[in-house]
């Protein structure tokens, strides 16, 4: 009989479980404050549950954590970068970034990423496979044990596409999200995409109620098909159509992201066609300066990026640059990649 991994179970799942045990129901809520709470990995810590049952749990089920490989701290900010080791030998990453008040930890959600954006370093990987559950989940308990430090925000912004992992994605948030789990407001959690189109429209349906963030980095097919791929397949009015629709339902702003990269999509004019497109959609911009990977690109210039910012301003929306943390450690994004870590020093 295999062992059930409690971290891939919901609450219900959890509940249906202890019942079939012949338990009280409450107790899926006692466990959950051990594992979630409590961050415990082990049983015999769970004082109130009885010793006989404690036997039981041994048993039948098991609590999994995640291995450490590495981790690499910033020495320009206090970014720190996790390596983690799963059970089939591959590698993925997560990062902390605490500013302030704010803690957010930045989670992945594949190995490797079949969408294969030029700017990225995940891309190189290829795609190996989806994360469980239990390995999304993980993450963030893991992170929270060597910080010692409760996430105030979570972003599922590192290795892999999430929303080509949607089911376990979404589990995993919703587990992260339970007031006997991590209870991490849904406001505080936000899962980023380069744009899958039906899988927004099914996040439009299920009316998840995190935010979502989009990767756009052009404001035109031509440029946008040429470093994402995927354009092709969903060119940007399809996109903006199904993002003004979630915007509509959710009532929220979606967040864009536009990663300036020097002579390629940081022009006044490309500046002036991410407002036309724009325009009339309550959002967020985010501008982030390239991380050089590989290749021929390179960041543009603070002037430059103040002057594409300047541009954009009038739609009224929060523009925000982000400063690319840690990037000295190949934290920052689109630098997480097990395999261009590898060449980065690291010894696995
Ligand atoms: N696959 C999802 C989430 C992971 S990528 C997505 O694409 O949205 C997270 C963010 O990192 C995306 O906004 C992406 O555009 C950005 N990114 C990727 N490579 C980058 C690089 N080299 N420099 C700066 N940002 C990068
Ligand atoms: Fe995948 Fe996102 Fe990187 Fe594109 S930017 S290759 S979608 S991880």
């Amino acid at each position: 009989m295999s062992k059930i991994n409690l971290k891939s179970l919901s609450y219900h799942e959890l509940s249906d479980w202890i019942l079939s045990l012949g338990e009280k129901s409450f107790r899926a809520s006692q466990i959950w404050l051990w594992l979630y709470h409590k961050n415990l990995s082990e049983f015999t810590g769970m004082t109130n549950i009885s010793r006989q049952f404690q036997n039981t749990l041994k048993e039948r089920a098991f609590i999994f954590t995640l291995p450490l490989s590495k981790t690499t701290n910033s020495r320009t900010s206090q970014t720190r970068k996790y390596l983690w080791k799963l059970n089939d030998g591959n590698h993925i990453e997560s990062v902390y970034i605490p500013e302030g008040k704010r803690k957010t930890f930045c989670i992945s959600s594949q190995v490797g990423c079949a969408v294969g954006c030029r700017f990225c370093a995940t891309a190189e990987m290829g795609f190996i496979r989806n994360l469980e559950v239990h390995e999304i989940v993980e993450q963030v308990l893991a992170m929270q044990r060597h910080t010692g430090i409760r996430p105030t925000n979570l972003v599922v912004m590192g290795m892999g596409e999430p929303l080509l992992n949607y089911n376990n994605v979404m589990k995993a948030l919703w587990i992260l999200n339970h007031q006997d789990g991590l209870a991490i407001g849904h406001r505080k959690v936000t899962v980023s995409t380069s744009g899958i189109v039906p899988i927004i429209e099914q996040y439009i349906r299920d009316r998840h109620p995190f935010n979502l963030a989009v990767s756009l980095n052009a404001a035109d097919n031509e440029t946008r098909s040429g470093i994402m791929p995927i354009n092709r397949k969903y060119p940007l009015d399809s996109l903006i159509r199904a993002v003004k629709l979630y915007a509509r339902q959710s009532r929220k702003r979606v967040t864009f992201e536009y990663v300036l990269i020097k002579g390629v999509n940081d022009s006044p004019e490309d500046a002036h066609r991410l407002l036309n497109l724009l325009s009339g959609i309550r959002c967020k911009v985010n501008l982030i300066a390239y991380n050089p990977v590989r290749g021929p690109w390179s960041r543009p210039d603070d002037q430059c990026i103040h002057a594409f910012a300047e541009i954009i301003r009038p739609l009224c929306a929060p523009v925000t640059l982000r400063l690319s943390k840690g990037d000295d450690i190949n934290a920052a994004c689109g630098q997480l990649a097990t395999t261009a870590t590898d060449r980065h020093g690291y010894n696995l």
